[in-house]
């Protein structure tokens, strides 16, 4: 089997790239997916989240390592292992994350990631519902469309957040982030709109584009410093397939960075207690591992939330109905309903913590929400300096690699989630919020607010990731760089990476948008690079 170009990994980024590379029908495109089909309906309703998270059909599974950050406790890491990728199981959260973080990129050397350079691909993937704008997009591929649903604990979040100083923003991927509102969701018509929806479906028909599922990529192929192809299982054979240009990986910030160190890129050290034979030593691969951790403080209330609808089984069928017949109700909803990117001190510049306000609670969301009505607001610090990295457990794609978060490793990330649960507790005593709280569920009265190291454990023994594993293969010019600003890996030739991973610095915000930019600006990289 021979192609002119090979996508590793359907995900966000991947489908992207697969779809633009073969507009042009002289273009032979082959894309590799190891998870299967998306044919399940959960990962096409919304709420569908709950049954696709957690389950080996649609997700990695994957679980840190114990980390000292978490008092030595070991969390799950949930990945899309399906059509779309994680965009098929997520939150369908859609943010863009602030210019500021893209100009940092290109102040960091990467020519061509500066703001004014990556809006036109955000705006060339969305189709916005609003309408076009000098910031928005309304004809592309990837449907972007207003939270439909709203509950009055939310609005009176927004309310109460503005008592305690904060503003609204009606729409923070505008060119300002800060402030509170609903958050904008990859969703049409009531039904997700995955990056395999987007992308896939419409250029599924394309005979110059050969889409492979169950097909996991388990290294890849050389002649000296280039790259040559790939060998991947199909239909449970384990084939060699040839690239005749370029092969990309889209594997996300786990995959791409295991199978480069399992085909031989990487640091040597890490390599030869697995036997693998050092094909280009690069020590980057696997490092400057970057997440947002979310701390949950959750409220009980007076007043009817998710909690207590969902366990009404008149109201469930009700939903079940409305949802078939009009698309429209709780089974609409996204992850979170209330956005909120805060400043923890006024003299930032941008906001450096985000909320998401959730009309439901849970320990953990696999289990169900909690009996008693509750909403949660979770809060993360948007620009973590701690850095992890992940490593391998054995030369087999089979075996999940070893992942250490290093999770509140600087005291700057301990100070800022520590303000983000007091502000959290700032905005709940304002009213008209106040009055619907009938308790502090967590961190609870226990934990008292002035008590710094009280404050911190309690985030440290219960936050949870909130799944944005970014950087382990980034892009840079310094010696830990993976790729460079074209996203071909360092000193070898024919290989790119293209997903979450090549990020150098962690966006403020969700990260699904950016990993399908990332997606559109890599192929016309390619195209041109390849005339
Ligand atoms: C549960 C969850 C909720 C989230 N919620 C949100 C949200 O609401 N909003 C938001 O913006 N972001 C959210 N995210 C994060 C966002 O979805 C990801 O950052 C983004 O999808 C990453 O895109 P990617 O292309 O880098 O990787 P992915 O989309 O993860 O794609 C990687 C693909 O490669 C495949 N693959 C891996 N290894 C191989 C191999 N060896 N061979 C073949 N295929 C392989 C995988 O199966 C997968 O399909 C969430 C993520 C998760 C998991």
């Amino acid at each position: 089997m021979e192609f002119d170009f090979i996508v590793v990994g359907a995900g966000s980024a991947g489908c992207a790239l697969a779809n633009r590379l073969s507009e042009n029908p002289s273009n032979k495109v082959a894309l590799f997916e190891a998870g299967g089909k998306d044919s399940s309906p959960w990962i096409h309703i919304p709420v569908g989240y709950f049954k696709t998270m957690g389950n080996p059909k649609t997700d990695w599974c994957y679980k840190t390592q114990p980390d000292p950050g978490l008092n030595g406790r070991s969390i799950s890491w949930p990945r899309g292992k399906v059509l779309g990728g994680s965009s098929s199981i997520n939150g369908l959260l859609y943010v863009r994350g602030q210019p500021q973080d893209f100009d940092h990129w290109r102040q960091l050397g990467n020519i061509g990631w500066s703001w004014s350079d990556v809006l036109p691909f955000f705006k060339r993937s969305e189709n916005w519902e609003n309408g076009p704008g000098e910031n928005r997009g309304d004809d592309g591929p990837l449907a972007v469309s207003k939270n439909r649903l709203t509950r009055d604990v939310v609005d009176a979040w927004f309310t109460s957040a503005e008592a305690a100083g904060f503003k609204k923003n009606p729409d923070y991927n505008g060119i300002d982030q800060e402030g509170v509102g609903y958050f904008q969701l990859t969703a049409k018509d009531g039904k997700r709109c995955s990056s395999a929806v987007a992308y896939l479906k419409p250029a599924r028909s394309r005979t110059n584009l050969k889409i492979f599922t169950n097909a996991p990529v388990e290294r890849l192929l050389f002649k000296g410093k280039k790259v040559t192809g790939i060998q991947a299982r199909v239909d449970g054979q384990l084939q060699d397939i040839t690239a005749r240009k370029e092969t990309i990986l889209s594997a996300g910030a786990i995959g791409s960075p295991q199978l480069l160190l399992i085909s031989g890129i990487g640091a040597p050290d890490k390599l030869k207690p697995h036997g693998i034979e050092v094909h280009h030593a690069l020590k980057g691969v696997g490092e400057n591992l970057q997440d947002h951790l979310q701390a949950r403080p959750v409220y009980k209330c007076n007043v009817s939330t998710v909690n207590t609808e969902v366990r009404n089984p008149l109201k469930q069928a009700m939903m079940a109905v409305q949802y078939a017949l009009s698309r429209t109700g709780p089974m609409t909803m996204a992850a979170s309903l209330g956005a909120g990117f805060l400043k923890t001190r006024k003299e930032l510049e941008t906001p450096d913590i985000q909320f998401h306000i959730q009309p439901f609670s849970a320990d953990n969301p696999a289990d169900g929400p909690h009996r008693f009505s509750a909403f949660t607001t979770s809060v993360l610090q948007l620009r973590p300096e701690s850095c992890g990295h992940l490593e391998l457990n054995s030369a087999s794609m089979a075996d999940h690699p070893a992942i250490h978060p290093n999770y509140l490793a600087t005291k700057t990330d301990c100070d800022t989630l520590v303000e983000g649960i007091r502000i959290a507790r700032r905005i709940a005593a304002q009213e008209p919020l106040a009055s619907l709280i009938t308790a502090e569920h967590t961190p609870g009265e226990n934990v008292a607010n002035d008590n710094y190291d009280a404050v911190l454990n309690w985030a440290r023994d219960n936050s949870t990731t909130i799944y944005h594993p970014t950087g382990t293969c980034k892009m840079g010019t310094d010696s830990a760089a993976v790729v460079d600003h074209r996203l071909r890996v360092h000193g070898l030739e024919n290989l790119r990476v293209a997903d979450a991973s090549i990020m150098p610095t962690i966006t403020s915000g969700n990260t699904n948008a950016p990993a399908i930019m990332i997606g559109e600006k890599a192929s016309d990289m390619i195209l041109e690079d390849a005339m």
